[in-house]
């Protein structure tokens, strides 16, 4: 294959081959379901997974499998192979529609939260038509959504379907009363840039911490990191732009708008973002992005971390999920237009997202808990753990006025003046960019930034269109009522900004005075994982969920113990590989260095009496009495360990969790940092940072 159009979509079953190879009454029955969610007849069912299996088979796949997102944050598949034995000693290749529409996965090896301790451990997987099939490996996958046989929602993709499902129904309903009864359909759009880092693989293997968790426990602070900031769109290094090609194509070949590729801010870090696609859509090709960055990266000789924070003092890796609101006949209601003070049904869907954020702070803080993110959050490169959001000078200007009840005469578009005449002019972007907000606006759409690198963009969506489509309710239930409904649009909008204008911050967010102002307007300042999670519990996050059927109380309640079962697993894991690595890697080290160094002194003695050997035995007390910190703190993170697995309650762990096994883990890492300073380079057992950080040429 060789041009990039013939690449494309070779690998899904898309809308062309579709209509290439399906009955135009096979094709108009599927489009209906897929368009406007019309149910499936079990013949058009049976039909397609015979177009599918052929054309499959065709390229090659031998296997199909429902493929879904269950809530430990990966992505799951169970093969089975078309093939059914036929009458004479042969085989055919088969697949029916049944097949096709449900799936039996094993659902006990998942975690349901409880659910299947009141249910049994069956699970179905159910086809999810919106989101194209596609082959990987030569499998044919299946997009599905995952439930337990009572029907709650063992995955993350059925909330956020039904979700967009809640914002469409109110969206609608706003729509109507603007006059726009050609609408059929609002859907959200996500474009989530992805951050990565690339390291060697052979280094990597060296580290037990990469290998078990994903990010460095231990490493010292290396004499060049990132201030010179000469990462950032520096020349890609030839290794990294093979693998970045190599990368497009395989993301090419599935359908996914792999658009724009650069360096991020810290040594070895990358970014990648897509073209938007529907929400769903673009939630199944981030899960495929992440799994097939990694897999590529091993063809290179490297691997790809996802983790929020593999290095300590160099930025952790985020995913901007940027988001909008848009019709079937193709409008952006987040578009402000020219005269934005004067679009009426902008300004109204633009406060129902300003009124959402501020009235479901704590769901979008939530929505993108982990513990990789804990690391990351506030930590002066992130946005902090506090919502807020960014308008720009323009949109505040005009909410401003209409808050005050002022005429707008709008800022003056200012334009740009490089001074040489040969370039073209043009008018300078009025939403300036702040960097340091959580979630901006920029230009017609938003971006939320607090999202960390491995998270499944799931969750954030589900979270941020349930509240928007509560505030949407909210507006059409009044305005429908009515008389003046200009009037009414003019009032609300006015008054929802009187509301809920604490939410609005255009300054700096990494700013330490921010956060004394963010507590004084009243913003949740939710820091770790098991202080965000448990406000999923508060009745008001219950209610609104259950309100719009996005989750039932089994599955709000299933979802908060698994995320912290997650967070205490995570940490767990982390906490044993330290005291694994201290005692059989580092320990070992620093006394294999310290004998050397008491050899050589005894040397040097017997050679010249008197001889000066203060360095030797300045290093070796140093060296000593690190040994002896590192033992102490080993023994007491092991305690806290021993302590944890007592626990049963889950609320209880993770708090324990916060409390005191990471300052444990933090208590260990300083001096096993320090005494990787003052050792010998030959005797550390493992890369330093500045090997990983630059080692890839
Ligand atoms: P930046 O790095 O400056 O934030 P990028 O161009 O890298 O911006 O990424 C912007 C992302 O926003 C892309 O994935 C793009 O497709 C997406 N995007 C653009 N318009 C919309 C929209 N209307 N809705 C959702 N996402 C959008
Ligand atoms: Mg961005």
């Amino acid at each position: 294959m060789s041009t990039v159009p013939e690449m494309f979509g070779s690998l899904v079953f898309d809308d062309r081959v579709m209509k290439a190879r399906l009955s135009a009454k096979v094709y108009a029955s599927l489009k209906k379901t897929i368009d406007e969610g019309a149910s499936l007849d079990s013949k058009v069912a049976d039909a397609v997974a015979l177009a599918m299996k052929d054309w499959a088979v065709e390229k090659g796949a031998t296997h199909f499998t429902h493929w879904f997102q269950p809530l430990t944050g990966v992505t799951a598949e169970k093969h089975d192979s078309f093939i059914s034995p036929s009458p004479d000693g042969g085989v055919i290749m088969e697949f029916s529609g049944k097949e096709l529409i449900k799936g039996e996965p094993d659902a006990s090896s998942f975690p349901s939260g409880g659910i299947r301790a009141t249910f049994e451990a069956r699970g179905y997987t159910a086809w999810d038509p919106t989101s194209y099939a596609f082959i990987k490996d030569k499998t044919l996958c299946i997009p599905t959504a995952f439930c337990s046989y009572g029907g709650e929602a063992l995955d993350k993709k059925t909330p956020l379907l039904r979700s967009m499902q809640a914002l469409n129904k109110q969206a609608l309903r706003i729509l109507r009363l603007f006059g726009h009864d050609e609408v059929k359909q609002v859907r959200t759009s996500v474009g989530p840039e992805q951050e990565y880092f690339l390291v060697d693989r052979k280094m990597y293997e060296q580290r037990p911490d990469l290998i078990c968790t994903g990010r460095t426990l231990f490493g010292a602070k290396p004499p060049k990191g990132q201030e010179l900031d000469d990462h950032y769109f520096g020349v890609i290094k030839p290794r990294v732009q093979a693998y970045m090609n190599d990368l497009n194509e395989e993301l090419w070949k599935l359908g996914i708008l792999a658009k724009t590729e650069h360096n991020e801010v810290a040594p070895a870090q990358h970014e990648l973002a897509p073209i938007y696609a529907t929400t769903n859509i673009a939630t199944d090709h981030n899960q495929l992005t992440m799994e097939i960055m990694q897999k590529v990266a091993l063809k290179h000789g490297l691997v790809c971390l996802l983790h929020e924070k593999p290095f300590a003092g160099v930025n952790g890796s985020g995913k901007h999920n940027n988001w909008s609101m848009a019709t079937d006949t193709g409008m952006n209601l987040l578009t402000p237009g020219e005269t934005p003070y004067e679009n009426a049904q902008f300004l109204l869907f633009l406060v129902a997202v300003i009124q959402a954020v501020d009235d479901y702070q704590s769901l979008l803080r939530l929505s993108v808990a982990t513990a990789g993110n804990d690391h990351r959050l506030g930590a002066n490169e992130a946005p902090p753990a506090i919502i807020s959001m960014f308008l720009g000078d323009e949109l505040t200007a005009v909410l401003d006025a209409i808050e005050k009840d002022e005429p707008y005469n709008g800022t003056e578009k200012t334009v740009m003046r490089l001074g040489v005449h040969v370039l073209p002019k043009f008018f300078r972007d009025t939403t300036d960019r702040n960097r340091t907000s959580p979630f901006a606006f920029t230009g017609n759409k938003f971006e939320f930034r607090s999202l960390g690198s491995s998270n499944s963009i799931a969750c954030a969506n589900i979270m941020l269109n349930t509240a928007v489509a509560e505030s949407l309710k909210q507006y059409a239930d009044k305005l429908e009522k009515a008389e003046d409904f200009e009037a009414a649009v003019h009032e609300l909008v006015r008054s929802t900004l009187i509301a809920h204008k604490r939410i609005i911050f255009n300054g700096n967010g990494y700013d330490a005075s921010w956060i004394d102002e963010a507590h004084a307007r009243g913003l949740a300042d939710l820091k770790t994982t098991p202080d965000a999670m448990k406000e999923l519990l508060s009745e008001k996050n219950m209610a609104v969920l259950m309100a719009h059927k996005v989750m039932s109380e089994t599955e709000i309640r299933s979802r908060y113990e698994i995320m912290l079962e997650n967070y205490c697993k995570t940490v767990n894991i982390e906490a044993l590989t330290m005291i694994d690595m201290a005692r059989k890697l580092i320990l070992p080290a620093v006394e294999t260095y310290s004998a050397e160094l008491a050899e050589s002194l005894q040397t040097k003695l017997a050679a010249v009496p008197g001889i000066a050997v203060g360095y030797e035995q300045k290093k070796l007390m140093k060296l000593s009495a690190l040994e002896e910190a590192i033992d102490g703190a080993v023994d007491s993170l092991e305690s806290v360990v021993v302590e944890l697995k007592g626990c049963a309650d889950i609320t209880e762990a993770a708090a324990m969790i916060r409390d005191k096994v990471l300052p444990g883990m933090a208590a260990l890492r300083l001096p096993c940092d320090e005494a990787e300073t003052i050792t010998a380079r030959k005797d550390w057992p493992y890369p330093v940072y500045s090997d990983l950080l630059f080692g890839v040429k």
